[in-house]
């Protein structure tokens, strides 16, 4: 058995197809006429940008808008003056070949990307990668390897699937992929996803070890594969695949369904994301909405305080994206386990009892005004609420909302216009929030419940902490009536009551927080069909009866083995 990162779920048995790039021979030579040489490169460009723009047509059929934009990315990068200039600039200075020069400049930006910190930027040397094979390849006049006429049942084996690669590929024919390089968030691992393709990357030496033609088994949720198996293997497998489908098959038809009880209570069913770029895939699974922009991501993806138009970028590239649906943007929730380097932040002895989230952001508004007025610009775009996070006291959130009054004052001075009506929120996820939930609820326009946080805070104990993992448990009294009380201060203001936290998916729990009037359950986007099909089984009647019981329950482990026994699926 070999194991790799499981980089997108499903079953893969069939045959291995091991694509080889083929080798770019060819020799840096001195060359005499600097101005054919240009125009050289410039055909080749302009055949580049033909090439890529069709297969950016084609792969907005086969993986989606978004991916394609993956490709339309490469076209940008090679009509950006600072590389083609580069290029030219070598050919005429170093008086080299088109192929050379094309080699070195690529090299060198790649290199500076490379080095960045940031995950996206670092992979803008991976596409200039993917820039650089296809160009040299147009001036070698060598053709694409050429995916798309694969037999069906091919199990793909590449060192790395460029984004150019995966373009031609037919998911009909793709049983799965095995790669050597590449994670969760690689390119090929999101264009897999999106095209429902199994895959598992990042497996050591995988293209010598197999051969054209050899049966393997992958499994693209555990990272597992395995080479010329036993039968009793592939049949193993066959059948797991056969489960995987069937479940697949059964969540579809809650597509474009309400998300409602057996007995046609409705709630909103929304997801969390930590970027700009998981908005689209919230509506590509039946999203109503988004329950919890993480904006940490874009302030620890940057080397420094994101600015004010970065921001708002970002914020009106999701409330735009999401078309009128409610989007809760969550203002920055840093210190914990989540550091900014960059803020030279001293070390603490307690972190998750320091100096974090609204704490820290109230103590320094030149970071936390930009981003509320990002927010609220951005607000004009869409139906974006703001959530303030780690609240333990009313005076945080009356703090919060005395920023926003008078950022909005800014506004209307400069003219700027956002939406004057805008909802500001609490997280729920302290012990102390949740004890003073009645007063919150008088001022805050939502709830949404960090169960996450929620959890280590009313059991004292650390999410990360393997000692302790038996008392991290949502399933846990305290942690239930700590749930039910905020529900229901909720519920008696009139106001909404969300929940962010992981328990909003667990198909356990589901049942209990319906009886206990939860509106709002925001779900990972891939938890959206699996969470309104469990809400589906029940009706409010059944909810309120399982949660009487399991609230008359002693310990987590007797509310554990009851929700299992009355689990339904
Ligand atoms: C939570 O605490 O439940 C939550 C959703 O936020 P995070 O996991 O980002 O702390
Ligand atoms: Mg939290």
């Amino acid at each position: 058995m070999y194991k790799g990162i499981g980089a997108s779920a499903g079953i893969g048995i069939g045959k291995v197809v091991v694509i080889k790039e083929q080798e770019l021979n060819y020799t840096k030579t001195t060359i005499e006429d600097t101005e054919a040489e240009k125009k050289r490169l410039s055909d080749a460009i302009e055949v580049f940008i033909e090439k890529t723009t069709q297969m950016v047509e084609a792969m907005k059929v086969t993986a989606g808008e978004q991916e394609s934009e993956i490709l339309e990315g490469h076209i940008l990068m090679i009509q950006d003056p600072a590389i083609t200039e580069q290029i030219e600039a070598k050919i005429d200075g170093e008086k080299i070949n088109a192929e050379a020069a094309v080699e070195e400049a690529c090299d060198f930006f790649a290199q500076i990307f490379s080095m960045a910190e940031d995950e996206l930027t670092q992979q803008r040397a991976s596409d200039l990668g993917d820039i650089k094979t296809r160009l040299i390849k147009i001036l070698l006049g060598i053709e694409d390897v050429d995916i798309s006429a694969v037999p069906a049942g091919t199990v793909l084996v590449a060192e790395d699937l460029t984004p150019s690669m995966t373009a031609g590929i037919n998911p009909d024919n793709v049983e799965g992929v095995l790669t050597e390089i590449g994670g969760k968030t690689s390119h090929s691992a999101i264009i897999c996803r999106s095209m429902e393709i199994p895959a598992v990357l990042s497996i050591e030496n995988i293209t010598s070890i197999v051969q054209d033609g050899d049966e393997v088994v992958l499994d693209g949720a555990t990272g597992e594969a395995y080479v010329k198996p036993e039968a009793s293997i592939v049949e193993e497998y066959k059948e797991k695949k056969a489960k995987f489908l069937e479940e697949k098959a059964a969540l579809a038809k809650f597509v474009g369904k309400p998300s409602q009880t057996a007995d046609g209570h409705v709630v909103e069913l929304v997801a969390n994301i930590g970027g700009p770029d998981e908005a689209a895939g919230v509506l590509e699974k039946d999203g109503e909405g988004v329950g919890l922009f993480r904006t940490e991501f874009l302030f620890m993806e940057s080397n420094d305080v994101p600015s004010e138009e970065s921001q708002f970028e970002a914020y009106k590239k999701v409330a735009e994206t999401l078309e009128g649906k409610p989007v809760i943007i969550r203002t920055l929730d840093i210190g914990g386990d989540k550091a900014l380097p960059y803020l030279g932040l001293p070390t603490e002895e307690n972190p998750f009892l320091g100096f974090r989230a609204v704490r820290f952001c109230l103590q320094r508004p030149e970071i936390y005004k930009p981003q509320l007025r990002a927010l609220l610009r951005a607000s004009a775009f869409g139906k974006i609420r703001i959530m303030v996070p780690l609240v333990t006291c009313v005076d945080e959130l009356r703090a919060v909302k005395a920023l926003i009054e008078e950022i909005k004052g800014e506004l209307d001075a400069e003219g700027i216009a956002y939406d004057k009506d805008i909802e500001v929120g609490v997280m729920m996820e302290t012990a102390a929030a949740s004890l003073i939930a009645d007063i919150l609820a008088k001022e805050a326009d939502f709830f949404s419940i960090g169960t996450n946080d929620l959890t280590g805070y009313t059991m004292a104990a650390d999410r990360g902490n393997p000692d302790v993992a038996y008392l991290y448990s949502a399933y846990n009294p305290a942690v239930l009536r700590s749930i039910k009380n905020i529900i229901g201060a909720a519920n008696k203001e009139g106001i909404m009551a969300g929940m962010c936290g992981e328990a909003a998916s667990d198909p356990l729990l589901v049942p209990v927080l319906l009886a206990f009037g939860l509106n709002e359950f925001s779900v990972s986007a891939t938890a959206i069909l699996a969470t309104r099909k469990v809400m589906s089984l029940w009706t409010m009647d059944e909810c309120k009866a399982l949660a009487d019981e399991v609230m008359q329950l002693e310990t987590e482990k007797e509310v554990k083995e009851l929700l299992q026994e009355r689990a339904r699926s």
